[in-house]
């Protein structure tokens, strides 16, 4: 039995997912956070597979996740619908219910939330309701697993939904309805969707159900001929003569379902004392600085770096033990292939996996607070002036952690110059991964000054950014299509979800780190141990490595920095940017010897071409992903660069003229 979980963004989809099929998916309270559908079976019975869909209003494809659920309904037949509704919104969630009705696929709806309803003052016929929808409506609360049990027993044992068609209650709108019905009877092959729904959908402009289902052109025309004359005796386009028509139906069922003692549940009216102060006019900036202030100072600077330094420790220790009880008197090669390779190489990235740990849980504590999503309507009108929104806030932010989930978080905009525009301005945000490369750079050049040299490469990436929109705005004389975000209610984070979500960071972490970076490490340590013969060298200037550097060192030579060694670790880079810090480790011997290649003001040249360049392979396969062309991928890639290449040869030749 396939069964699909579709609902509205927000109200409880993964929490009821993984409730029923004990998997660990990420919760968060923030609109849009399921993009992909996932699979799991429920109490583990293979015969009851659930798929968690992404969040949706209404079946009519205004934006992405909304054709991913509705070709999802053409494509993969469900037997089941289970349509997950937030009791306490029920006007919003019901236009969706409605539309899953006229599908005709049986349709259980699991009402959400119902520990929040009985502590507002709302109350809920709940008897009603069922007469109306003639639905199963099954009561339940996905966070204190109530009502779980007879919600599957109902899933288990569902029948065919039985045709409801709110339309003949409407004396004017139903003759055309029945009429269109009609006109497809012949085409219609019986299936499981209803010849209603097909006919709502065509009415509607959607011809999708059409295609699929071997409706004749004739008959088509036919529609639309029909569709004209319910547009003459509405005066109203015929797709808002049908959603008025639900909302009528919707404005019926709650005047007679819902008896409202106040507007707000108790946790909406926390939510708007809270938001007075947070989002107050003049409070909102230097809240939103405080907190993403001190989420950045702890993340970089106390916690992630004590632990770092703890952790450091642990691995060198770890590494000389197995130097010196293992490779006493082993063969060089092998020795420095683990050694000086390997170990080595990933040792100097897992150093900073607390760090990275600390800032995603800061960053998780807010996107389950519900705070992410008032930041993106604090900075919405400021980000205005550059040509951005608000929305495209939060993915530059998660652009601080890593390229790859910013650049799928963008997957939710409706906008399609806002995602390309994201994507694009997303890999100049540093992310975790270049965190290592400025931490020991910075370090070795600018002693205690080190953390306003970050600061400023932190700051340097968002002012690029800006610029550059700032830029395609005045350019191109385009701006963002303004947004509707719902803001959730404050929720306090709970805390198996958080850690949930640390484990699968560090796991992934820990993935790149044995599989790409270790790739990585030996691929280097190869191609700078042996030369073009393949005999094994002592002094790796004349090894592979080197002759490729060698080769495209011209092209970084305006930069002030054309040392092999130097561009190695750039083209290492890009398989991970961690690997940089690694890939200097290995042909340096030691990090301190670059006092012997560059300056200070060549290092900052490097340091701003690191930022600024090509992001790593994986971001480049997100990035090839959600733009759909290897082609735009490329010119991305190649734009990014190119920026790079002028933004460090600025500031290295002005760098020059004041020094
Ligand atoms: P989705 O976007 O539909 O997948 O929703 P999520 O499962 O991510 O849940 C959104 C928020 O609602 C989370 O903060 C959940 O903890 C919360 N939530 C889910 N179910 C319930 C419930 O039954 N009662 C209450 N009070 N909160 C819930
Ligand atoms: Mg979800």
């Amino acid at each position: 039995m396939k069964i699909a979980l579709i609902g509205n963004q927000n109200c409880g989809k993964t929490t009821l997912f993984n409730q029923l099929t004990g998997s660990n998916q990420h919760v968060g309270n923030f609109p849009g956070v399921t993009i992909e559908s996932k699979v799991g079976y429920i109490y583990k019975d293979k015969n009851l597979e659930l798929i968690d869909l992404p969040g949706i209003y209404s079946l009519s494809p205004y934006s992405k996740e909304e054709v991913i659920t509705r070709d999802f309904l053409i494509e993969e037949n469900p037997d089941v619908i289970l349509n997950i509704v937030d009791a306490t919104s029920l006007e919003r969630n019901l236009y969706l219910t409605l539309q899953l009705q006229e599908t005709g696929i049986p349709l259980v709806v699991a009402l959400n939330m119902m520990d929040e309803l009985e502590k507002s003052h709302l109350s809920l016929n709940l008897t009603r309701l069922k007469e109306f929808l003639k639905v199963p409506i099954i009561p339940i609360s996905a966070l204190k697993k109530e009502g779980l049990k007879e919600l599957v027993d109902q899933v288990k044992n569902v029948q065919q939904n039985f045709s409801i068609c709110y339309y003949s209650d409407d004396s004017k709108l139903y003759p055309f309805i029945a009429e269109s019905e009609n006109l497809i009877v012949t085409d219609y092959k019986e299936s499981k969707i209803n010849r209603l729904f097909i006919t709502t959908q065509i009415l509607e402009g959607n011809l999708e159900f059409a295609d699929k289902y071997g409706i004749a052109q004739d008959t088509i025309d036919k529609l639309n001929k029909l569709k004209s004359k319910i547009e003459q005796s509405y005066n109203l386009d015929c797709e808002a003569v049908i959603v008025n028509f639900r909302y009528q139906v919707i404005e019926k069922i709650i005047d007679s379902c819902l008896k409202r003692e106040t507007f707000e549940t108790e946790e909406q009216k926390r939510s708007r004392k809270i938001d007075r102060f947070l989002t107050n006019r003049y409070l909102a900036f230097p809240i939103l600085f405080l907190i993403l202030g001190s989420v950045f100072y702890l993340s970089f600077g106390v916690i992630g770096n004590t632990l770092s330094t703890i952790f450091e420790q642990i691995i060198a220790s770890f590494i000389s033990f197995i130097d010196v009880t293992f490779f006493y008197d082993v063969n060089v090669v092998l020795r420095s292939l683990v050694i000086d390779g390997v170990l080595n190489g990933i040792g100097s990235v897992l150093t900073f996996i607390p760090t990275i740990l600390v800032l995603f849980l800061f960053l998780s504590l807010l996107e389950d607070s519900g705070y992410m999503a008032r930041i993106a309507f604090i900075v919405d009108k400021p980000m205005r002036f550059f040509g951005l929104s608000g929305k495209s806030f939060v993915p530059l932010l998660l652009g601080f952690g890593c390229s790859v989930p910013a650049v799928m978080a963008t997957r939710t905009f409706n906008s399609d110059r806002e995602r390309r525009m994201t994507i694009f301005l997303v890999p100049f945000m540093s992310c975790s991964a270049k965190l290592p490369i400025y931490a020991v750079l910075t370090a070795a050049f600018f002693g205690n000054k080190a953390p306003f040299v970050m600061m400023f490469l932190y700051g340097l990436g968002i002012v690029v950014s800006l610029i550059f929109s700032l830029i395609v705005k005045v350019l191109f004389k385009s701006v963002p299509p303004p947004f509707v975000l719902e803001l959730p209610s404050y929720r306090f984070p709970s805390l198996k979800s958080t850690g949930m979500l640390m484990k699968e960071r560090c796991k992934d972490f820990l993935k790149k780190a044995f599989s790409i970076i270790f790739l990585a490490t030996i691929v280097v340590w190869f191609l700078q141990s042996f030369d073009l013969q393949l005999n094994y060298v002592t002094d790796s200037s004349v090894s592979l490595m080197a002759m490729m550097a060698k080769s495209i060192s011209p092209f970084f030579q305006p930069l002030g920095f054309n040392q092999w060694e130097i561009i190695s670790a750039l083209i290492t880079g890009l398989i991970a940017k961690e690997t940089v810090l690694s890939t200097l480790q290995i042909l340096l011997g030691s990090i301190d010897t670059i006092h012997q290649l560059l300056g200070p003001l060549e290092v900052m040249s490097l340091l701003i071409f690191i930022l600024l360049y090509m992001p790593c392979v994986a971001a480049f396969a997100a990035i090839k992903r959600e733009l759909h062309s290897t082609f735009d991928a490329i010119l991305h890639m190649l734009l990014q660069t190119s920026i790079a290449w002028l933004c460090a040869y600025f500031f290295y030749v002005i760098g020059g003229l004041l020094i």
